[in-house]
């Protein structure tokens, strides 16, 4: 057995929970997160990422790390969101499987355990889907509705409707995700652009224990506008379409007012010229701009070197032939 299998070895699952002003549901999680511990069936540790929250959270973790062996903090140092404190945790993670989950129990840690059942199944990566959601807003499940509604249009790789960032991936997932270095991280849609066999496990999402929301409109209207650009290219796309038929509609008018300026005496002097050079210049300018969207749109695929692509498993290679013997290692 490698080196690196043996360290992941010690910990079986990795617990991952981004904390931001949570103090008034850390107690009750704490209860919660050493229940669904002590129920599953390897070593555990529990990584508790505090994303700069400014209330008493941080004391609070740092008192039960003191007091429990398997807890781990980590704590950033100033809030940088939600997506970027889920990725420090996963980059601490020493486990076999790793498990985010949010803080405030709206998904209920025992659902891990149906995680791992799937896992356990051969799945790499297992989401949490939502089959209901209690104690949110009807604007919040509107626009959350819209969003994945336009997702599946335009995102170039497959993002399940009702799927947060609640969900298990093996060791081998987890590498190819750090692997990935672009800055502007979309979690849920980095997971789906890799591959790997995938499975859903339907839960049913509470309401917030304690506490209120810390993802207000903005928040979630730059996370939703981040998902569009990270994945899809359409808006890039648009402006040469878009460009090419208003610049055709140009010309066309362009003629049609050469044809109306020679065939009619009473036209007001100058007004053919002056409207065929405009709208000439205008389609150039439209159709120009679109080909510089696509430019971009290849610079913007080069700066997020993603991987080209991703190996699922390989067979009949040495151990010394391979970069990283965690992959095409087969699943227990
Ligand atoms: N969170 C975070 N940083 C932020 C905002 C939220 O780490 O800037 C955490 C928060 O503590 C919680 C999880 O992300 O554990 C989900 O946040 P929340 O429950 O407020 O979002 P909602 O469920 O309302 O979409
Ligand atoms: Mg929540």
């Amino acid at each position: 057995m490698s080196d690196v299998s043996r360290v992941f070895d010690a910990v079986t699952y990795s617990l991952i929970v981004p904390i931001y002003n949570e103090e008034a549901v850390l107690p009750l999680l704490f209860e919660r997160l050493d229940k669904l511990a002590a129920e599953l069936d390897g070593p555990t540790e529990i990584i508790l990422v505090d994303d700069g929250s400014r209330d008493r959270s941080a004391r609070m973790i740092v008192e039960k790390v003191k007091t429990t062996p398997n807890y781990r903090f980590i704590a950033l140092s100033r809030n940088f969101g939600h997506q970027i404190a889920i990725t420090a945790g996963m980059e601490a993670a020493s486990g076999r499987a790793t498990i985010v989950m949010d803080a405030d129990l709206q998904d209920p840690p025992e659902v891990a355990l149906d995680l791992v059942a799937k896992w356990k199944e051969g799945y790499e990566i297992v989401y949490a889907q939502r089959l209901s959601r209690d104690g949110e807003t009807a604007f919040k499940l509107a626009t959350a509705h819209i969003f994945y509604w336009v997702m599946k249009r335009l995102a170039t790789v497959d993002i399940p409707e009702n799927v947060g960032d609640f969900r298990l991936v093996d060791r081998v997932a987890l590498d190819t995700f750090l692997a990935m270095p672009e800055r502007d991280r979309f979690v849920r849609g980095m997971f789906g652009w890799m591959g790997f066999r995938q499975a859903a496990v339907p839960f049913h999402r509470a309401a917030r224990a304690a506490g209120e929301t810390k993802y207000p409109f903005w928040k979630m209207l730059r996370l939703a506008a981040n998902g569009v650009v990270g994945f899809s290219d359409f808006p890039l796309r648009l402006a040469l379409w878009l460009g090419s038929l208003i610049s055709l509609v140009a010309v066309l008018f362009g003629v049609f007012v050469l044809v109306l300026a020679i065939i009619s005496t009473d036209l007001v002097h100058g007004w053919a010229s002056t409207v065929v050079i405009v709208s000439f210049l205008s389609g150039i300018n439209l159709f120009m701009l679109g080909v510089v969207g696509i430019y971009v749109g290849r610079i913007h695929t080069e700066v997020k070197r993603r991987p080209l692509y991703v190996v699922g498993r390989k067979i009949g290679f040495h151990e010394g032939n391979s970069p990283d013997p965690a992959h095409g290692k087969v699943i227990p």
